[in-house]
Parts: C-alpha cells; sequence; structure tokens
C-alpha cells in the first residue's frame, strides 16, 4: 500500500473552519486516512514524507465553469475560424494539464468538451483535472450559443461527432437533444436560458428559451439522474431557469432580490465567472483587435452589474460556487477567480470553501470530495504562504509546491528541494 503524510503544515480542511497550524495528513492510495496535529497522528516509516512545516494544506480547487477545448485568449475570431475541429480538440491536452498546474483537480467543462477528454484524462494519456462535461451548450436559434455569424457562417458547423449540435427550439426537440447529450455521456446538461456577451446576434438582457422548453431538459436530465446548469444573465432568464428547477445559475448579471429569493428557496448555486469579463478585455488589451467589437461593447457595459450582482448574492448568503469560465480567458489562471471574490465581497475563508466544499455540493461530489476528512479522495494542495492573509499566493505556481489528485502525487517541489541538496 502506498502511503503519504503530508507533515506539519497549517491545515485548511475546506470546512470554513479555523486553520489548524502543525497538522499532518495520512494518504492511503487515493484516500486521506487520518488528519490531525502532527503529534497524534502515525504513518508507517516507508511513507513518502512531504515536508510542509511553515505552508498551507488544503483541498484541492474545484472550478464548476471552464472550457477546455476553448483556447482563450490565445485565438482571435478569424484564428478560430482557421482551427479545424481535431485541432481545436486538441487544445485540451495542454489546457487540461494548465488546469491541473494550477491547483484546480476537479472542473465541470461546461460545454465544448467531449466524452473521450474526461476518459483520457481517466486513462492518464495526459495530466488534468477530474472531469464533469456537459458536452454541448444548449441555445435556441439566434441564442447565446447559435454559432451563425453576421455573414451567416455557422461557427459551430464543424462539432465533433460525439458533440450534439447545440442549437435547439421547442420541448419535443429539447426532450430528443438532450438524450442525444446525455448518450454522448454528458454528467451535466447546460442550457443558455439569455443572451450573452461574446454573441453576436443577442443581448445579455434578453430571455431565451421557454418555460416548456428548459422544464423538458430538467426533466429529462432528471430522468436520468442529472442536473441542469444554465447560462443565465438577464434577470427574466435567470429567473426562468429556477421555476423549473435549473441547480446552478452561470454568471447571473443581473440578480434582483426575487430572483435571490427564488435561489435561496431552490438552494441553487451562483457560479460567477467574475474572471470572464475581465479576461475579455484583457484579451483585447494584450492582443487588440483579438476580440470581436460587439463582444468588447457588451463585456463594458456589464462588468460593473456582474460584480454588483455578486455582492449582492453574496451578502444574501446564497451558495457561490467558484467558477472561472476559463477558456473565455487564459487556462491556468483559474485561482484569479478566488481573489475576484475576496475583492467582492468574500472573505478569503469564504472565496476557498466556494472553491472547495461548496463547489463539491453542486458537484454531488461532497461525499468524496471538497475537504480534508478521513475516508475522502486525496485531492491536496501545499502552498508556500498563507492563503488567508493573502488570496493571491496559490496564483503563484512557484507557491504552489505540492499537488495531488486521487492520491497521487502530481507535483511536489519539497521533493525536488531535498534532491537538489543531495
Ligand atoms: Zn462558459
Amino acid at each position: 500500500m502506498a502511503t503519504v503524510a503530508i507533515v506539519g503544515g497549517t491545515l485548511i480542511d475546506g470546512t470554513g473552519a479555523d486553520p489548524v497550524p502543525n497538522s499532518t495528513l495520512v494518504i492511503e492510495n487515493d484516500t486521506i486516512t487520518q488528519v490531525g496535529p502532527a503529534s497524534q497522528v502515525n504513518f508507517p516509516g516507508d511513507a513518502t514524507v512531504i515536508d510542509a512545516a511553515g505552508m498551507t494544506i488544503m483541498p484541492g480547487l474545484i472550478d464548476c465553469h471552464v472550457h477546455l477545448t476553448s483556447p482563450g485568449g490565445h485565438l482571435s475570431l478569424e484564428e478560430s475560424f482557421l482551427t479545424s475541429p481535431s485541432l481545436g480538440l486538441l487544445y485540451a491536452v495542454p489546457q487540461s494539464k494548465a488546469t491541473l498546474d494550477a491547483g484546480i483537480t476537479t472542473v465541470r467543462d461546461t460545454g465544448g468538451t467531449p466524452a473521450g477528454v474526461r476518459e483520457a484524462i481517466k486513462r492518464k494519456m495526459f495530466p488534468g483535472p477530474r472531469l464533469l462535461i456537459s458536452v454541448s451548450a444548449l441555445s435556441q436559434t439566434g441564442g447565446h450559443c447559435d454559432g451563425h455569424m453576421p455573414s451567416c457562417v455557422d461557427a459551430y458547423a464543424g462539432l465533433l461527432p460525439d458533440i450534439p449540435h447545440y442549437v435547439v427550439d421547442g420541448p419535443l426537440e429539447m426532450s430528443k437533444r438532450v438524450r442525444e447529450i446525455l448518450r454522448a455521456g454528458a454528467d451535466w446538461i447546460k442550457l443558455c436560458t439569455t443572451g450573452g456577451v461574446l454573441s453576436p446576434s443577442d443581448d445579455p438582457a434578453h430571455t431565451q428559451f421557454t418555460l416548456e422548453e428548459i422544464s423538458a431538459a430538467v426533466y429529462e436530465a432528471a430522468a436520468q439522474g442529472k442536473k441542469v446548469c444554465a447560462h443565465a444573465q438577464g434577470t427574466q432568464g435567470i429567473k426562468n431557469a429556477l421555476l423549473c428547477g435549473v441547480e446552478s445559475i452561470e454568471h447571473g448579471i443581473w440578480l434582483d432580490d426575487e430572483a435571490i429569493n427564488l435561489m435561496k428557496k431552490n438552494n441553487a448555486y451562483l457560479v460567477a465567472t467574475l474572471l470572464a469579463p475581465v479576461s475579455v478585455l484583457e484579451a483585447e488589451d494584450r492582443h487588440p483587435g483579438s476580440v470581436p467589437p460587439y463582444g468588447l461593447v457588451k463585456t463594458k457595459q456589464v462588468i460593473k452589474d456582474h460584480a454588483k450582482s455578486f455582492r449582492k448574492a453574496a451578502e444574501a448568503g446564497v451558495n457561490i460556487a467558484m467558477g472561472t469560465d476559463s477558456g473565455v480567458g487564459i487556462h491556468g489562471e483559474n485561482a484569479r477567480e478566488l481573489e475576484l471574490m475576496v475583492t467582492n465581497g468574500l472573505t478569503p475563508m469564504q472565496s476557498i470553501v466556494a472553491s472547495t466544499l461548496t463547489a463539491a455540493k453542486l458537484l454531488r461530489l461532497d461525499k468524496k470530495l471538497g475537504t480534508l476528512e478521513e475516508g475522502k479522495l486525496a485531492d491536496v494542495l501545499v502552498v508556500d504562504g498563507d492563503p488567508l492573509a493573502d488570496i493571491k499566493v496559490i496564483q503563484d505556481k512557484a507557491k504552489l509546491v505540492a499537488i495531488l489528485k486521487d492520491g497521487e502525487i502530481y507535483k511536489d517541489l519539497t521533493a525536488k528541494r531535498v534532491t537538489t541538496m543531495a
């Protein structure tokens, strides 16, 4: 049996409890078997030891909104039109690695990533986070994920055969398409119940899909034990999603009191992706002309309201689960979302809980993940610094000294230091 002991660090367990200095965590195979004060924890002499003295031990982070096949921040609209579907898929390889390198050990992919990527990571063909996928991102004709450009070219005409098409209208078509997506291996169903910022022919405030269409999707998903998440920015589209039993509101730019009350009543989750509009503006700064003009205009219009809406939800005590929309921006910068959540009203500890236990609850993985407790899977980070004093420290790859997923050591700089000295 392979045993790993992470020794003597300050434990942030993901529950929101106060940090515990000088703690030790013991992992056997993929599971945490002991966690407690260093003096009370025993492990065999042949265990692999990670010396975490002066450092922080915390759960691997969970990002509930990523697009692993979208080469965000890298490709202009023109370049993306020059990218074949097979080449587009292969972007998932370095981008999955970049995500794990950022300390993200679990991801919910909210559109564009087929089941093969999840399977390839499981088979260790390349490093990446544990993956839940929604495969397609469903949209009405002319909606947020209808790829038709003003030229009449369909940007999503070349989807891979195991990614059912995104555009669907009417409850009957919706039922069938959701069944096709579940057949393609989806863990979640993703709908767009409002317009969006990066779509050419709609408005983020506009309502998309009818109650009948959304209900059909929720019904079909539930029939196979699955849940629905909704890209929902405008107020009415958010409420429609919630009224039909959607589990998580993605983005949530214009939450009003009624929407917040509905979220609380339904025990729904907000996945705000505060990083998304920031990434759009940064991409344009880095490569002027890379963001289509309509996207830039809409981003500037919504960014302040988005932050305000997040703050309102946080103050009201809505469940907040971390998500970044990486793929809009560069993969591997996911931990910036925690800083943005802190800037907009959460404490550092709350931002960590949003990225661990609460995210695990949304994904219904909390029996196995999200906290560092005995019996849970060992997804663990060791951070050279105190994220409660400076949440930015986890963005620094050099300070992310160890990353374990399923008990396996993916990265351990402490070991490297020992080797260098010897
Ligand atoms: Zn997205």
